[in-house]
């Protein structure tokens, strides 16, 4: 089997990669998020193909002995199925604000009630960030296919901002009711420490 188009994040650690990465311009990017494509030629890759967003990249992993062509034509291949996958996780929506409720109600005593929760693909540096205002949510694609306590943890977070802003004393009050708040916040270390964006804090950044 040639691809694995069912693993974003499989494959090889990108940071051993033998040959040198280009980038180049995507020639679809389809307003997902997704700037530039990256390959990634391996000689210890043989057969597989395989492809993951990394920040605002898409990176796609092929064998060192591919040729242009078959590279141009896989590189297609692999942000078609990426882009199913992403859009197929979006419908998950409805689900994701019945699970918002039932958080909230849990640990915040019912007093969160975002207007809107939603999954965005846009979002590269950051896992989840809220608009108070318009009592909005959204939490990064990048969540999807973590351990549930980890996605938990990040919609908690962005609901507790809907409550208290910032991340005084008051607001980690709010989340000491949920187990899991250390053990989801060294999960998602742990993935920024292996390379695998969103990247640590930049201007503006909500950092659950
Ligand atoms: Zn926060």
């Amino acid at each position: 089997m040639p691809a694995d188009p069912s693993s974003r994040t499989a494959g090889e650690n990108p940071r051993s990669a033998a040959s040198a990465p280009r980038t180049v311009p995507s020639p679809q990017s389809r307003g997902s998020g997704a700037s530039a494509v990256e390959v990634r030629r391996s000689s210890r890759r043989r057969r597989t193909v395989s492809a993951y967003r990394e920040g605002d990249r898409t990176v796609v992993l092929i064998p060192a002995r591919m040729s242009e062509a078959e590279e141009q034509r896989w590189v297609s291949v692999m942000l078609d199925k990426l882009a199913a996958q992403e859009s197929k996780r979006m419908l998950g929506d409805a689900e994701l604000a019945a699970r918002a409720e039932l958080l909230s109600g849990q640990y915040l005593g019912g007093r969160a009630r975002p207007a809107s929760v939603r999954w965005v693909t846009n979002q590269n540096t950051r896992w989840g960030s809220c608009t108070p205002a318009e009592g909005s949510i959204r939490l990064s694609h990048r969540l999807q296919g973590m351990p549930e306590y980890v996605v938990d943890y990040v919609l908690l977070h962005e609901l507790a901002h809907l409550l208290v802003p910032g991340h005084g004393r008051r607001f980690w009050q709010l989340l000491e009711a949920y187990p899991r708040t250390e053990r989801a916040r060294g999960y998602l270390e742990g993935v920024v420490a292996a390379g695998r964006l969103p990247h640590l804090s930049g201007p503006g950044d909500d950092q659950p």
